[in-house]
């Protein structure tokens, strides 16, 4: 029987409700159940694709192409399951489904209503695709209270009665805060959140109080008391150093013990904690640093990089480094000489973006470390940056340019109109609708033999996540190549360039897709180990 676990949040946002999910999927695993992890999004987007990152941060992006919410992120990271497209979905995305039905004429002159139709849909949703696994935890966006939040909270009530008694608990994380002037801890927050949640039919079976002290037993117990919980399923969360700490801090303070006696499941199953004790001590104990400056648009915040800053970590723990990032505005590098910022680092990255805004500094700090031997990591933006750059002071073709930005003579990076699927061919142009529309999710690429790629993997051929709508025109490959920049990764077809690097270089590669996607702390991806390796190496010669 799969089992479901429901995961709220009450009092503020913010409050890590998805690391707490990936950690309990995390502790799950770790007693040798199998998990599934998924979320439900209030808003009214149809999907996180189209909103501005500093709106909502990443956009996680799956194997099957979907464009998701980064707590996707978390959930793949911290248990290593494959988030799938099924495994997010939006109140846009329901009524979307909703409103196409009722124009079909498939609700047979009903009145569509909130219930039964959305919570139905919700609830077809969430139980969906989930039989193979003992556990399904779905998060639920939002706080209690929000008014979008409604139809979902409704869903996850009725599911209770729908399923087997037994077959599924709720979770609610709240925060506990410390009023500084009474130098006390507060639980009256927590108790109204609880009481609201109670108001719409839900009694929280474990509740996770966030809090910045220590929680004294009295306020343990009131809340309890107060919550119609029992004591030992108030569970304290204390701030920890790293993420990585999180399930371990979980566990201490018996979360996953809790929610399988909820279940009514003693926990037969040995627990094996031994991945994430070694992930955290070496986080905790570096042997070295190196300084890796990222070159990007949104650096004002960091969610909008959140798989890349983990990305990077990894990295680190597979060099037994900490690596320390330099957020730089590449709009700076518009106006000023690199060299003052980027003299003293030991590698520079240049993520992923969108738009003109900052291209030109991008493409400067791309010549800076091809000049100075700085190692080098363009991730899809920046690799067509990167690109360009070789185009234009290499190739000799000086007005290279990207069709993104409007029309140029020389598109050495152009709009894909055509290219092909596991579905067929996909079909563009400049005109159609932004939701969805990029060349997205996992697209194989064949490496070069003997290229420093394919020594890095290992491996002929590979798997990478894609989100993107411009590619590095193939036209010009001759020339660039000529120039000294080699195409070391080709779709299967040899169309599209997925990689490139330069030979003399000590590590300047260059990647269409996102590898970001795929790092986990216990798996560190082999492009980010091999990065932080040339950084290593760099940081001994300055
Ligand atoms: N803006 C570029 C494109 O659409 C790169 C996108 C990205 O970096 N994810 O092709």
């Amino acid at each position: 029987m799969t089992r479901f676990i429901f995961i709220t949040g009450g009092v503020v946002s913010s409050l890590g409700k998805g690391l707490l999910s990936a950690a309990l999927g995390a502790l799950l695993q770790a007693r040798g159940y199998s998990v599934r992890l998924r979320k439900l999004d209030p808003y009214l987007n149809v999907d996180p694709g189209t909103m501005s990152p500093y709106q909502h941060g990443e956009v996680y992006v799956t194997d099957d192409g979907a464009e998701t919410d980064l707590d996707l992120g978390h959930y793949e990271r911290f248990t290593g399951v494959p988030s799938k497209q099924s495994d997010n979905v939006t109140s846009g995305r329901i009524y979307q489904i909703i409103l196409e039905k009722e124009r079909r004429g498939d609700y047979l002159g009903a009145t569509v209503q909130v219930i039964p139709h959305v919570t139905n849909e919700i609830k077809e949703f969430t139980l969906k695709d989930t039989d193979d696994v003992d556990f399904v935890l779905c998060e639920i966006g939002g706080t209690v209270g929000d008014i979008e939040g409604l139809p979902f909270f409704e869903s996850i009530r009725q599911l209770k009665n729908d399923l087997e008694p037994g077959q599924c608990i709720y979770v609610h994380l709240t925060l506990v805060p410390y009023v500084a002037a009474a130098r006390e801890l507060k639980t009256k927050p927590t108790q109204h959140s609880v009481k609201e949640l109670r108001s719409i039919g839900i009694q929280p079976d474990v509740l996770v109080c966030r809090t910045e002290h220590e929680l004294p037993e009295d306020d343990r117990r009131k809340i309890a008391l107060f919550c119609n919980v029992r004591r030992d399923a108030v569970i304290p969360a204390m701030d920890v150093s790293t993420i990585y700490e999180v399930p371990l801090a979980y566990h201490a303070s018996g979360l996953d013990t809790e929610v399988l006696k909820a279940f009514g499941l003693e926990h037969k199953k040995k627990l094996d904690l031994t991945r994430w004790e070694r992930i955290v001590r070496r986080i905790k104990n570096p042997e070295g640093e190196v300084t890796i400056a990222v070159v990007g648009k949104y650096t004002s915040l960091l969610d909008a990089y959140k798989s890349l800053n983990e990305a990077l970590t990894h990295g680190g723990i597979a060099n037994k480094v900490r690596v320390n990032v330099e957020w730089i505005e590449s709009e700076l590098f518009e106006g000023q000489d690199c060299a003052a910022r980027l003299e003293h680092v030991d590698g520079i990255l240049v993520p992923g973006g969108f738009g003109h805004r900052g291209a030109e500094g991008k493409i400067a700090a791309a010549k800076f470390a091809r000049q100075s031997n700085i190692p080098y990591f363009g991730i899809c933006f920046g690799m067509q940056m990167a690109v360009i750059e070789a185009a234009r002071n290499l190739a000799g073709i000086a007005s290279a340019n990207s069709t993104e930005f409007g029309k140029t003579s020389e598109k050495v990076i152009g709009l894909l109109t055509e290219w092909q699927t596991k579905k067929g061919t996909e079909v563009r142009d400049a005109k159609s609708g932004k939701g969805g529309t990029m060349r997205l999710g996992a697209y194989p690429a064949v490496l070069k033999k003997g290229s420093k790629v394919a020594g890095i993997y290992g491996a002929k051929e590979i798997s990478e996540r894609h989100r993107h709508r411009y590619e590095v025109n193939i036209a010009y490959r001759e020339r660039l190549e000529k120039a000294g920049l080699i195409f070391c990764g080709m779709s299967p077809d040899g169309e599209l360039p997925e990689m490139v690097e330069y030979k003399d270089h000590p590590w300047f590669i260059g990647v269409q897709f996102h590898p970001e996607l795929k790092s986990k702390p216990f798996e560190p991806h082999p492009l980010f180990a091999s990065f932080i390796e040339a950084a290593v190496k760099q940081s001994r010669l300055v």
